[in-house]
């Protein structure tokens, strides 16, 4: 048996492994810095992703949240992107529907901006109550017939009292550590109540499965798949209802649970794939800089304007992963909160897309593809004719 401290925490059987690691990269990306200096200085962390083969749990072993401003002025939302609000909106109707959530009381854990809770609170007249350090002040407001309060903390025992009707989480389980834990306190905390939950992550394991090289950021200290998301529930007595991949077919995934009546021994299932999608993405993460670092180079050489559109997580880890990233000279990004502000580390500042009118790029590199066809048709109104290049 493995020594006690080799096991994984989440399922206490397996001896998690490591397959990738990338050091010194930027720790935050929801907040960036205000000037080229503070960029400079950014907190910077090392990722060693390790993968347990019997629950499936990818986490970064070397994470300490403490790196993270997890405070306002954190801004990762995606709500500035209609592709995103149309999904979001599917969401919400098909959540009320199915859980009858009208007039009820919600519980968002993690709630951000809050946009997703106001939805679905204006939609159903319920009554939401969302955690988030981010979300700054407390307030407590109407919304449509129901309403929202926020509380600027981060989740833990102490809200027990807000657990009502319902509780969901999005886009936020994949940066809590020891997940099994979280979701153990949160099972107790909903005792003998039949309390339906709804946890949306990113697909972590498509990303990595599908050679996404640039998805691996420090923010994010787990990458589950369908299967390890599922053992997660599972190994902290939650008994899954539903479950499977959304937002453009499958860059999330996601899981209904309600609290199990009789817990009972969790046999942990996992792809047969599992190992041979983790071991090829090291090869395909160093193979993708060395491509990356000679282009740049040409585009030197041939003294061509490269710009780089996407602020987000996999921007930050394009540009903090090439060693001549200098070559690239400005970042685009459609939301005006994260304009005007500096790229962590790697320093190059942060501008809406009408700047492009002005300073014409020759090459403009994009980091989520998923984007690609808003960008062109973006750049097109703007008659821009330019290289563009997927990151
Ligand atoms: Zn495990």
């Amino acid at each position: 048996m493995p020594h006690e401290d080799q096991r994984c925490h989440a399922c206490n059987e397996g001896r998690p492994f490591p397959f990738f690691a990338n050091f010194n990269v930027p720790a935050d990306i929801g907040k960036l810095p205000n000037t080229p200096n503070e960029a400079r200085q950014s907190a910077c962390g090392d990722i060693q992703l390790v993968a347990c083969g019997v629950c499936g749990l990818v986490e970064n072993r070397k994470y300490d949240p403490n790196l993270i401003a997890f405070e306002l002025g954190y801004e990762v939302s995606l709500f500035h992107t209609p592709t995103f609000q149309e999904y979001i909106c599917g969401v919400c109707d098909r959540l009320i529907a199915k859980y009858d959530l009208k007039g009820k009381n919600l519980l968002e854990i993690g709630c951000g901006s809050a946009e997703f809770l106001s939805m679905i609170c204006r939609k159903g007249g319920n009554h939401g109550v969302g955690i988030d350090p981010t979300v700054g002040i407390p307030s407590h407001d109407r919304c449509g017939s129901g309403s929202i309060k926020l509380i600027p903390e981060f989740y833990s025992d102490s809200h027990q009292q807000h657990i009502g009707d319902f509780v969901c989480c999005l886009s936020v389980f994949e940066d809590i550590p020891r997940p099994v834990d979280f979701l153990k306190s949160l099972r107790k905390s909903i005792g003998n109540r039949n309390v339906p939950l709804y946890f949306e992550v990113f697909n972590g394991h498509r990303a990595i499965s599908q050679l996404e090289v640039w998805s691996i950021h420090y923010e994010q200290c787990n990458y589950f798949s369908l299967a390890s998301l599922k053992n997660m529930f599972q190994l902290a007595d939650f008994d899954v209802t539903n479950s499977g991949t959304c937002y453009q077919d499958d860059q999330y995934i996601f899981v209904e649970a309600i609290p199990s009546v009789t817990p009972q021994h969790v046999s942990c299932e996992l792809p047969p794939e599992f190992n041979h999608d983790l071991n090829q993405f090291t090869t395909a993460f160093s193979s993708r800089v060395d491509w990356w670092t000679t282009k740049l180079e040409e585009y030197r050489t041939d003294g061509k304007r490269v710009v780089c559109w996407g602020s987000g997580g996999k921007g930050v880890t394009f540009l903090s992963s090439l060693p001549n990233a200098d070559i690239i000279q400005q970042v685009i990004d459609i939301n005006p909160v994260r304009q005007n502000q500096f790229m962590p580390a790697t320093c190059q500042p942060i501008d809406g897309p009408d700047i492009l009118e002005v300073e014409k790029p020759d090459v403009v590199v994009v980091t989520n593809v998923l984007y690609q066809h808003e960008i062109m048709e973006t750049l097109a109104s703007k008659n821009i004719e330019c290289e563009l290049v997927i990151a």
